[in-house]
Formats: C-alpha cells, structure tokens, sequence
C-alpha cells in the first residue's frame, strides 16, 4: 500500500500514520521529498480497509497495491487452470468450449430435440434451467427434479455436459447427481452462504457476475468458494446493468481480458443475457471468443417464439449451427480452437 502525505502534513502526523500503520501489522518505509512525503506499507494480512487510513490526519491518498483476494488472483497459479469434466472436455485450456440450451427445461421434446441440434453444431455441454430466478414470483419458475433427470438424460443420451443453476442451499445435494457443472446466478454472486457451502462440494461451479458486480467483488465471491477447498470455478460475464435501455443488460467484452489478468480462473462469456436480443448474440460471441473466452454459455431453443422464458435471446438452431461455423473461424486467429 502507497500512502501519499499532505504536503502540509506535520512530523506529528507522519509518525502517527506510521504507528497506526505498524499496529496493522505493516512493515513502513518512509520517503521524504523536497514537497511531500510518501509512506511504502507491505507485509500485513489482506483484511483491511484503506478508508481507515485515508481518514488519518495528514494523509493526501491512498493505493492498494496487493489484492484482497489471494486464492482466486493470478498470483496464486500464474499458468492459470484448467478445469476438467467428465468427458475430456478442458475449460480454460485451448478449447473455447461451448454450453448451449435452453433458458429454461420446459418439456422432453423440447430439451431433447434442442440438445440434438447443439451437439450436431459441436457444443460441448447441454444448459437448461430447473430452477429459475425470475424477476415475477408468477413467471415459471422451472420444473426442479424432473427437468434434472430430463437434463442428465439428454446429456448422456448426446454425449454433452449438463450444467444447471443451483439458487439454493438445499438444492445442492439433490442436483449433484445429475450435473457436471453447478451454475450460481448472477443474482447469487453474493448469496456469501451458498457460495461456502459451494466450498464443500468437488464439482466445478460457474460463477455468473452480479448484474451490478465489480469484478472484484466477482473475484471475492469465487474467494468464497476456492477457501472452502474447491478450486475448480470458472467465472463468467453475463451483462451489467448501466444507464442504457438499447439491451437488456450492457455486455462488458472487457471483463475477459481484465479477468485473465487478474486471475487465473478461466473466464465465459454469456451473451443471451448480455444482450437480451437474439440478433445481437452472435456479434457478442464472436467478440468474446476474440477476446479470449475460455468457454461460451448461449441460450438456444427449438422454437424461440413459444418459449416459457428468454425466447427473445433465445438463437434458432440453425443460427446457432452459423455461429459455431463463425467461431471455428475466428479462434484460430487468437491461438484457440472450437
Ligand atoms: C440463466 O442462465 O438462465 C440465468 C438466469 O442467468 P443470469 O443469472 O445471468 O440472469
Ligand atoms: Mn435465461
């Protein structure tokens, strides 16, 4: 931590900044220029709140330079992880790899022949909500066990991965046996009790962010989950909110490439939710692959038009077969493959 001294600052209150500093816990080195003086604070635990001592007398600024989060930051695994499943697939390596399906599991027929569909375009992972968050207590809410059995079925029937949303804690033991892959909603990024308790389980989680989430506080959420002992978590962009009304959410590309930095945790990009708009999906997933996605999580349903929810951002089979034409094209040009 960098704390910048008023010019006007006193001796007095320069060695009251490094005392309080000391009793942090901090090692301090001071350096004294011809106008101002600058404190260098390093060696103490991450559990501190800089505001505390932005409100020391004398102090001009304060920068954190270590980040709060040690498990989920780059420095923890420079080479980055890999997050293996079940049938070979490897999220974070040099496969971007595609999750696809419906927003919501409304029906046999409709989960069986969308998955068909996406596994013949080459996806790698069947989604498809049992429980869904929805902003009416009135909307559906998903069909719960039965669409798991329907979404496990549907997965070994066409080779593919089963991912599904996990919204609460005692859904967690009822759906391990039917997913590969636990999904907290963006509503849940900080539902810090199901984030501790998504510590105990050895199954990858993918970690959606908050609709007003930081990426910080997207990290410190997965921190949650990797000090719990599951390492095995892959983050995702699903859209903020922000002031404009064009989309449904504003789709940040700039997340994956500040992500990949920040941490070693591979890195989705969901652009269903980010847009809310079909016909802006697939500019948003080839920008995402180009950005250097690890996987991407994109809502496709057999017929869009009846679906029980997000039909509007839902792709039609055959744009989805486009799309993955597109992306088979584009990774190759930023060291990926599809
Ligand atoms: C979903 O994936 O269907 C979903 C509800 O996503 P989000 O949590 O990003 O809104
Ligand atoms: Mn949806």
């Amino acid at each position: 931590m960098i704390i910048a001294m008023q010019e006007a600052a006193g001796e007095d209150q320069i060695q009251q900044a490094i005392e309080h500093l000391v009793k942090l816990g901090f090692e301090v080195h001071r350096s004294t220029g011809a106008r101002q003086t600058v404190l260098g604070a390093v060696g103490a635990g991450i559990d501190f709140d800089i505001r505390n001592i932005e409100l020391l007398p004398g102090v001009q600024e304060v920068h954190r330079i270590s980040s709060p989060y040690k498990l989920a930051g780059r420095g923890f695994r420079p080479e980055g992880t890999i997050v293996e499943l079940a049938n070979g697939t490897r999220i974070g390596g040099q496969e971007v790899v595609v999750m696809a399906g419906p927003c919501a599991v409304e029906s046999r027929d409709q989960l069986f022949t969308t998955a068909d569909a996406i596994a013949k375009a080459g996806a790698k992972a069947l989604r498809g909500g049992a429980f869904k968050p929805r902003s009416s207590p009135y909307s559906f809410q998903g069909h719960g066990e039965e669409a798991l059995k329907l979404l496990r079925e549907a997965g070994d029937r066409f080779k593919l991965l089963v991912i599904s949303e996990v919204m609460e804690i005692s859904q967690i033991q009822l759906m391990l046996p039917y997913v590969d892959i636990l999904q907290v909603g963006a509503r849940n990024m900080q539902n810090f009790n199901l984030l501790r308790e998504l510590g105990k389980v050895r199954k990858p989680v993918l970690l959606k962010r908050g609709i007003a989430g930081t990426l910080e506080e997207l990290l410190l959420s997965a921190e949650y989950i990797m000090a719990g002992g599951n390492y095995e978590v892959i983050l995702c962009e699903r859209g903020i909110r922000t002031f404009e009304t064009y989309t449904r959410n504003t789709m940040d590309i700039s997340a994956i490439p500040i992500i990949h930095k920040l941490s070693h945790l591979p890195m989705t990009a969901d652009p269903s939710h980010g847009t809310g708009r079909r016909d802006k999906v697939a500019p948003m997933a080839r920008a995402s692959v180009a950005a250097g996605a690890d996987a991407l999580l994109i809502e496709v349903h057999c017929d869009p038009d009846k679906a029980w929810s997000d039909g509007a951002q839902s792709l039609f089979p055959e744009q989805f077969a486009k799309l993955m034409d597109e992306l088979r094209m584009i990774a190759p040009a930023v060291g990926r493959k599809i």
